[in-house]
């Protein structure tokens, strides 16, 4: 039995990781600061005997004895973390050397949850692990972007000085149940707003893309990173390579919840990508891992979750 540190684990992606460790026998350490996580995501695991919750903001210093550490911690949504970029880029960077001073302490394994918008606005598609991005350092988005970008440098770094083991994955967009109904993403946006019959709001014309990567998929893959071979860094690339508009996306979503809502076009965010879809080869090599489950599929199980809790 493994004990392992999720930091960020009242989160989205984290509390579905938190699930599937226990189930595979772990010992969780949930550390979350709450800015964006919830209760209700972990509240099933309370009382579950391997599972130990401890509010903690990763800026901060933590000593705790654990065998391997899954870095989430972060704001994902665009509007949380412009809500205070200065915390955002504290929350990556400190947060990771924080995280990293630990794996480097105890001799062990780390995995951090970095991002596609390391490449930025990509003027490469579809985007291989090799390109190296098109980030607007003075944006609104850059907190995150650059937080992120520089979390991997310190990631490469304390594996090349120290000697840490770092596994680097490359999340694309991914959706499901227990995403924040405010948290402002689109997916989450458009199922809430379809089955209250309110209207869909498109940034731009809607004719940018993204690739929706199912949450148990995006799981699947976080674990076999972590557990693939020694020396294996990545970075990984784990996302659905299926590409989408967001014109499409709203359709589908008024389709599969029957709804009237009406499309209205808002203007675009500053620095929104154009377009965003992983190449996967380096996943399917490596991890033998890709996404099973389809959009539609997926939308489904998520529209069921969203009925349930508005
Ligand atoms: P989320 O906002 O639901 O979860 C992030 C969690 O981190 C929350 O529980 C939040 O309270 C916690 N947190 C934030 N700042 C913290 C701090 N200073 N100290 C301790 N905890 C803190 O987001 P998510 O979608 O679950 O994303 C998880 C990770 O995956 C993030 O690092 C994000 O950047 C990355 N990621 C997610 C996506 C996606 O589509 N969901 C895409 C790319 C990358
Ligand atoms: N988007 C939209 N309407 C919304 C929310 C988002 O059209 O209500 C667009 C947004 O401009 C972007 C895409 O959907 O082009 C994905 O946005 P999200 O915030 O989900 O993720 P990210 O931009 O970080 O990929």
């Amino acid at each position: 039995m493994k004990r392992v540190l999720v930091s960020g684990g009242a989160g989205f992606l984290g509390s579905h990781l938190c699930d599937r460790l226990l189930k595979e026998g772990n010992e969780v350490l949930c550390v979350d600061n709450f800015f964006t996580g919830r209760r209700s995501n972990i509240h099933h695991l309370l009382d579950h005997k391997n599972f130990e919750l401890l509010r903690h903001d990763v800026t901060h210093p933590l000593f705790v004895e654990v065998d391997e550490i899954y870095n989430l911690a972060c704001p994902a949504s665009p509007i949380h973390y412009q809500f205070d970029p200065v915390q955002t880029t504290k929350t990556s960077v400190i947060g990771a050397m924080n995280m990293l001073g630990l794996a480097k302490r105890l001799k062990i394994k780390i995995l951090q949850a970095s991002t596609s918008e390391v490449y930025g606005d990509p003027e490469i598609h579809p985007q291989p692990e090799s390109y190296r991005g098109n980030v607007n350092t003075l944006g609104i988005r850059a907190c995150y972007d650059e937080g992120k970008r520089c979390a991997e440098t310190l990631f490469f770094d304390y594996h090349r000085q120290h000697g840490v083991p770092i596994k680097v994955m490359r999340i694309f967009n991914t959706y499901g149940p227990r995403m924040h109904p405010n948290d402002g993403r689109v997916v989450s946006n458009f199922i809430v707003q379809a089955l209250k019959g309110e209207d869909i709001t498109i940034y731009g014309d809607g004719m940018q893309t993204r690739s929706f990567c199912y949450v148990d998929d995006n799981i699947q893959g976080m674990y076999s990173l972590m557990n693939s071979r020694d020396g294996f860094t990545g970075p990984v690339n784990i996302g659905n390579p299926g590409e989408f508009t967001m014109l499409e996306l709203a359709n589908e979503i008024i389709e599969l919840t029957n709804s009237k809502s009406k499309l209205v076009f808002l203007p675009l965010p500053q620095d929104d990508p154009m377009q965003r879809k992983p190449v996967i080869d380096l996943a399917k090599k490596e991890l033998n891992w890709e996404p099973t489950i389809k959009l539609r599929d997926g939308l489904t199980k998520t529209i069921e979750y969203f009925e349930g809790v508005i």
